[in-house]
């Protein structure tokens, strides 16, 4: 299964720099957006991230056990479990971070980038671990996160939920943690994501029952795809109640990158299709719709503040439930990371 074999040559290309035998680098669309032009993606909008302090990296370049037909990416995984070898968690963020540097080097000499701005990315303050790949395969991945936190680092990662017994004995966790549920059925999600595994799905709804009990800001997204995904609100809500996430993403598909093969202009639903979506599910859940990024087709639900996990939020800082956040209503940062500037 998959389109093709993954090899060095086809990923550096594609604009990734590997950092090893199965990690790599690639700068972000927003983070040249924040270097050159000062808008950050609608990550830091929600959850303070800025997009040019922002490493977008991945420990499983290779390998997942998914086939998503809205994936960016190739899809030749190499691996469809766990990873067999593996490099360091040291190795891998050292090399991520100077490939981070050498892939921004450019943006120095442009007039267009300010040069306090450049001086700042050329040391993140964040990790999206989010890039390509199932990152849960990665078996260091606890202590990488450990790392990064070590070094003042804060980490993001999705995963595509269907690891539960990676998710288990996670300590320290990422903030936030994303679990993708891109299916409101059984059937849909056979067709929608080609899992390897016959399990596949049962092993999402198990870790959404774990996710309830995870310590830190649990994010549930619905990437939503017209004609295959798009609607079945109530099986949705269902499914966000195994969870009970601090937030869920609502969030149209785009069409990019290797999905182009797979769909068409015609899947991809208008902002105010993700709207209507968002809109319903937040009826069905009494989750206060509270934000939105056109740019990116994407809608925020929050879980009332006085309901979430993470120890050490402050109400005060969290944005009003109801209303629309604006700009210095941001971050909800953890108190400690707070004080260093560091995205939350
Ligand atoms: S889970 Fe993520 S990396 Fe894997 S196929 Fe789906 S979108 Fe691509």
């Amino acid at each position: 299964m998959g389109d093709q074999d993954l090899n060095p040559a086809l990923l550096e290309d594609q604009g990734y720099q590997l950092t090893g035998k199965h990690s790599a680098v690639k700068v972000c669309y927003w983070t040249a957006k924040a270097l050159t032009e000062g808008r950050h993606c609608y990550k830091g909008r929600f959850y303070g991230i800025e997009s040019h302090r922002c490493m977008q990296m991945s420990p499983s370049i290779d390998a997942c056990n998914l086939h998503c037909r809205f994936c960016w990416r190739y899809q030749g995984w190499e691996h469809e479990e766990t990873l067999e070898e593996f490099d360091e968690p040291a190795t891998i963020l050292s090399r991520s971070l100077e490939a981070q540097r050498r892939l921004l080097s450019g943006f120095g000499g442009n007039d267009r980038v300010d040069p306090e701005r450049f001086r700042e990315s050329q040391a993140p303050r964040h990790v999206a671990i989010s890039l390509t790949g199932e990152p849960t395969f990665y078996p260091k991945l606890n202590e990488f996160l450990a790392l990064c936190h070590d070094r003042g680092i804060t980490t993001f990662l999705v995963t595509n939920g269907t690891t539960p017994d990676g998710l288990r004995p996670w300590a320290p966790l990422p903030t936030p943690l994303y679990c993708s549920v891109t299916a409101p059925s059984r059937a849909v999600f056979r067709r929608l994501t080609l899992p390897a595994q016959e399990d596949a799905w049962d092993r999402l709804t198990e870790s959404l029952k774990l996710l309830r009990d995870l310590k830190t800001r649990r994010v549930i997204r619905h990437t939503l795809v017209k004609g295959w995904n798009l609607g079945w609100e109530e099986e949705y809500a269902a499914l966000d109640r195994l969870a009970e996430p601090d937030f869920i993403e609502p969030k149209g598909y785009v069409y990019m990158g290797r999905s182009r093969q797979r769909l068409t202009r015609d899947h991809v639903p208008t902002h105010e299709e993700v709207g209507g979506f968002a809109h319903r599910l937040a009826g069905l859940l009494g989750y206060p719709l509270v934000d939105e990024a056109p740019d990116s087709k994407v809608y925020l639900l929050a879980l009332d503040p006085s309901r979430r996990w993470l120890p050490g939020l402050e109400p005060a800082r969290l944005p009003d439930l109801g209303r629309t956040v604006e700009g210095d209503m941001l971050p909800m940062l953890v108190p400690g990371l707070a004080a260093s500037g560091a995205p939350g």
